[in-house]
């Protein structure tokens, strides 16, 4: 019976590799290239986002700045509309920075190892190794957040995986797989492999451990502890902060203020927004608003990494002349139609929706 100490890793990417071959993914939009950039554009969208929401992202992404040269070309407020909904913003604004240093230091030609791509913005190990991967062919072994279910659970590594000691223990084991493959091993379908075994059949909530064509040498299949790994973080509170956002509408626009360029929903276009109900009255005077005529709309709680944010919208119709603007920068008026094609966080965009479907029709 296969354990944590002695589970064999001989066979283990000739299986991964054959069962991708046979029964893995094959028809996603980003495979069969091998365009670096294509594969950079999937893989940055696939961090923490299902492929099935990725992937009309991805084709639109693509068909607005095709090639690595138009997207170092646009500003960055031309890409966040195309990032909008995606969350995680940091990854469009370092997408963005690294298109600009690929044409700035490497002649605009993607670096050609994943030593090389690990040196760019918001790249790490194992995105750069998926990278050079599917790119070269090259071998060097991958480590995300699927492929560490898998190989906790079948070489029964146990420790929170995020802690140092059990990452390391992670990326020996995947490099000491490789070192023991035949050098024709397929890297691409190898790598390929461990990712759609991860999100298709090892999966968190219940493993299809039925189907697994590694159930043969599977640590927790054979122990019955597939619920018991990977190790379960010790739970922590989120902290929760909460904020309220001015919904001005003027005439069927919407007033929208634009986000710093860093922090949450870095570069997008937002509501405004105030750290409380008492602020945004302060600041609907200053803007020369009767804050008394705002009508508190349903709240809404959006999870981040870190934390909770608490938002409770405030409507306000403003009926002055449309000469007149509020006194603030970086704000825009837009229309309904408008709306659609504007760069705006998720929980903003259901605020807005929300509003255009209610009755009377506010909009
Ligand atoms: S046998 Fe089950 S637990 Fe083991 S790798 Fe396969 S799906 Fe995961």
């Amino acid at each position: 019976m296969p354990n944590a100490s002695n589970t064999p890793v001989s066979d283990f990417p000739g299986t991964v590799t054959e069962w991708q071959k046979r029964e893995g993914r094959h028809h996603l939009p980003w495979q069969g290239t091998r365009d670096p950039y294509c594969i950079w554009l999937s893989e940055i969208m696939l961090q923490q986002t299902q492929v099935t929401t990725v992937i009309g992202y991805y084709t639109r992404f693509l068909e607005r700045f095709p090639t690595i040269q138009a997207l170092a070309q646009a500003e960055q407020e031309e890409v966040m509309p195309y990032w909008a909904g995606l969350g995680y913003y940091a990854r469009a604004r370092n997408l963005h920075r690294c298109a600009r240093e690929i044409c700035q230091n490497w002649s605009g030609r993607f670096p050609g190892t994943s030593a090389e791509i690990a040196t760019l913005p918001g790249i790490g190990r194992s995105t750069a190794a998926a990278i050079a991967a599917f790119a070269y062919g090259e071998r060097s072994p991958i480590m995300d957040g699927n492929v560490k279910r898998v190989f906790t659970r079948h070489f029964g590594i146990f420790g929170v995986t995020s802690a140092r000691v059990t990452e390391q223990a992670l990326w020996d084991k995947a490099d000491a797989v490789l070192t023991d493959a035949p050098p024709s091993l397929d890297m691409a379908a190898y790598t390929q492999g461990l990712m759609d075994l991860g999100s298709t059949v090892c999966m968190r909530g219940k493993p299809a451990c039925g189907r697994c064509p590694l159930q043969h040498s599977c640590y927790a299949y054979a122990e019955g502890r597939q619920s018991e790994l990977p190790s379960p973080k010790p739970r922590k509170e989120k902290p929760e902060r909460d904020c309220a956002m001015l919904v001005l509408t003027r005439g069927g626009a919407v007033l929208l203020e634009r986000r710093p360029s860093t922090g949450i929903w870095g570069g997008l276009w937002s509501l405004p927004e105030f750290p409380d109900a008492e602020a945004l009255a302060s600041g609907c005077a200053d803007m020369g608003l009767d804050a008394s005529l705002a009508q508190r709309m349903g709240g809404l709680a959006h999870v981040f990494t870190h934390f909770k944010l608490n938002i409770e919208p405030w409507y306000l119709e403003w009926d002055a002349p449309e000469t007149e603007e509020p006194t603030c920068e970086d704000h825009i008026w837009v229309s309904k139609q408008d709306l659609a094609n504007a760069a705006l966080p998720a929980p903003v965009r259901k605020i807005l929706d929300g509003l255009a479907g209610s009755e009377p029709m506010l909009f």
